[in-house]
C-alpha cells in the first residue's frame, strides 16, 4: 500500500523552494564548509594558527575567516592562547588551537580478548580511558554489551563532570558491519551474526540521545595510524599509501589510499585474515580451512608453539629467544604466511607499503625481516621499487583511537549542529 502523506506532512521543500530560500540554502551550505575548512586546519596544523595565517592557508578573506573563528570559539570548539608574536601590519597574532577536552569522540570496544572506551578531544588528545582485558570468544552479545555500557556510562559520567560534551559514539567490532547501520554482520571470533549492537546500546539512557555508529576494527586502527601519519612532524610526512594488517587473535585488514580508507564496494574490503595460506590446514571460525589467521592470529601463533590458549604472545618471543623450537617454528611459521599473504595484496593493489599493527607492531622485530624478504621476492613492482614494511606507530589499541576519531572527524565536518 502506498502511505498517503498527513494533512500535517510538510511539502518536500524541493517542490516549494524559492530562489530566495536557493540561496539562503547555498549560503548556509558554503558557510558550513567553510566553517569546516577553517576548524579542520586549526586541528591539523603541527603549531597554533594565528587569523592571518588561516586566511592564507584556506583562500578566504580576513574578516571572512576572523567571523568564522568568532562564530567556533563562541561554541567552544576553538580557543585562543595569549597573543605570542607581532604580524607584519604591527598587530599581535594570536594563536589558534582546538579547545581542549570541551567537545570528546567516544570510543567503545568489543574485541576478543578485551572491551574498552576512549575518549579524545577534537586534538586527538587522550582525556580518559578505561579497559578491561578478557576472553570474549563465542560471547552472548547482550553480556558483553552489558560490561561495555557499565564501562562507558562510567566514562560518561566523568566527562560530564569535567564538562565535556559528548558529540558521539562509535563502536568497534572485529567483523563485518552493514554500510552506515549499526548491524554486525558476521564476526567469525566472537561467533556473532547480524547483532544490531546499536539498538542494544540505545538501551543506555546515557548513550540514548547521542549518535552512534559502528565500525570494523582494523578499519578504524587504519584510520588512527593515516592520521598518525598524516602529523609526523620533521620535515617528512611517512607514506600514505599503505595495506594495513592488524594482528589480533583475528587477523584485520584495511587498504589506505591517499590517507583514505578504500572500503570496496560494500565496505568489506581487507579481509586478509581469510586469505587462503594451505587449503587443507586447520579449520577457521569463518567456516573455510586453512585461512592467514590459523597459521598468524594470536590464538593460532600460541596453539602451533604448543602453548596454553590464552598465553600472551611476548612470553612466546621470550621462549623463542631463549631457543625453544616449537616457539621459534610457530613464529617463522607465521611470518612467512603473512608474508605470502601479503605479498598477493600488494601485487593485487599496486601498492609498495605494508603497515603491520595491532600484536604485529610489538612482534616486529621478529616477524618483520621475514615478511620483508618474501615481499622482495614476490612483489613483482619489487624490481622497480622498494617495498616496505613498517610497524604501525599509532599506539595501542588502535582500534578505539580510530573510533573516537571517527566521531571527531563528524564534528569538523559539520560543526555547525554545536554551534550555539
Ligand atoms: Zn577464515
Amino acid at each position: 500500500m502506498v502511505p498517503t502523506a498527513r494533512r500535517e506532512d510538510p511539502v518536500q521543500p524541493a517542490l516549494v523552494r524559492t530562489r530566495g530560500s536557493v540561496r539562503a540554502a547555498r549560503q548556509s551550505s558554503l558557510r558550513e564548509h567553510n566553517l569546516s575548512l577553517v576548524l579542520r586546519h586549526i586541528v591539523d596544523a603541527g603549531t597554533p594558527m594565528t587569523r592571518a595565517r588561516l586566511a592564507k592557508a584556506v583562500g578566504l578573506t580576513r574578516p571572512a575567516v576572523s567571523d568564522l573563528v568568532d562564530r567556533l570559539i563562541a561554541a567552544k570548539l576553538v580557543v585562543e592562547s595569549a597573543p605570542e608574536a607581532v604580524d607584519r601590519a604591527g598587530r599581535p597574532g594570536v594563536p589558534l588551537s582546538p579547545a581542549p577536552g570541551s567537545f570528546v569522540g567516544v570510543g567503545l570496544e568489543v574485541a576478543v580478548d578485551h572491551i574498552g572506551v576512549r575518549a579524545l578531544d577534537l586534538s586527538g588528545t587522550l582525556v580518559t580511558e578505561r579497559i578491561v582485558e578478557g576472553d570474549f570468544r563465542a560471547s552472548e552479545p547482550n553480556a558483553i554489551f552489558d560490561r561495555l555500557l557499565s564501562l562507558s556510562g562510567l566514562v560518561v559520567e566523568q566527562l560530564d563532570s569535567i564538562g565535556a560534551t559528548v558529540a558521539g559514539v562509535c563502536v568497534s567490532v572485529p567483523g563485518l558491519t552493514n554500510p552506515g547501520g549499526g548491524v554486525v554482520r558476521y564476526a567469525p571470533n566472537l561467533v556473532w551474526q547480524d547483532v544490531d549492537a546499536i539498538a542494544v546500546l540505545r538501551r543506555s539512557h546515557k548513550l540514548r540521545e547521542l549518535p552512534i555508529e559502528v565500525g570494523n576494527d582494523a578499519d578504524l586502527a587504519a584510520r588512527a595510524e593515516a592520521r598518525h601519519r598524516s602529523r609526523t612532524v620533521g620535515g617528512s610526512r611517512l607514506d600514505q599509501n599503505f595495506l594495513f594488517i592488524s594482528g589480533e587473535v583475528g587477523i584485520g585488514g584495511a587498504i589506505v589510499l591517499g590517507g583514505e580508507l578504500a572500503g570496496g564496494l560494500h565496505g568489506w574490503s581487507g579481509e586478509i585474515g581469510h586469505a587462503v595460506v594451505d587449503p587443507n590446514g586447520p579449520q577457521c571460525g569463518c567456516g573455510a580451512r586453512g585461512c592467514l589467521e590459523q597459521y598468524a592470529g594470536k590464538d593460532a601463533l600460541v596453539r602451533r608453539a604448543g602453548l596454553p590458549p590464552g598465553t600472551l604472545v611476548t612470553h612466546l618471543v621470550a621462549r623463542a629467544e631463549a631457543g625453544n623450537g616449537p616457539a621459534r617454528a610457530a613464529l617463522q611459521e607465521a611470518a612467512q604466511a603473512l608474508g605470502m599473504a601479503a605479498s598477493s595484496a600488494l601485487n593485487l593493489l599496486d601498492l609498495d607499503t605494508v603497515v603491520l599493527g595491532g600484536a604485529y607492531a610489538r612482534l616486529f622485530d621478529v616477524l618483520g625481516p621475514t615478511v620483508h624478504s618474501i615481499l622482495t621476492e614476490r612483489v613483482l613492482a619489487a624490481r622497480w621499487v622498494s617495498v616496505r614494511v613498517e610497524p604501525a606507530a599509532s599506539g595501542d589499541f588502535a582500534s578505539l583511537t580510530g573510533a573516537a576519531m571517527r566521531v571527531v572527524d563528524r564534528v569538523v565536518a559539520h560543526p555547525s549542529p554545536w554551534l550555539q
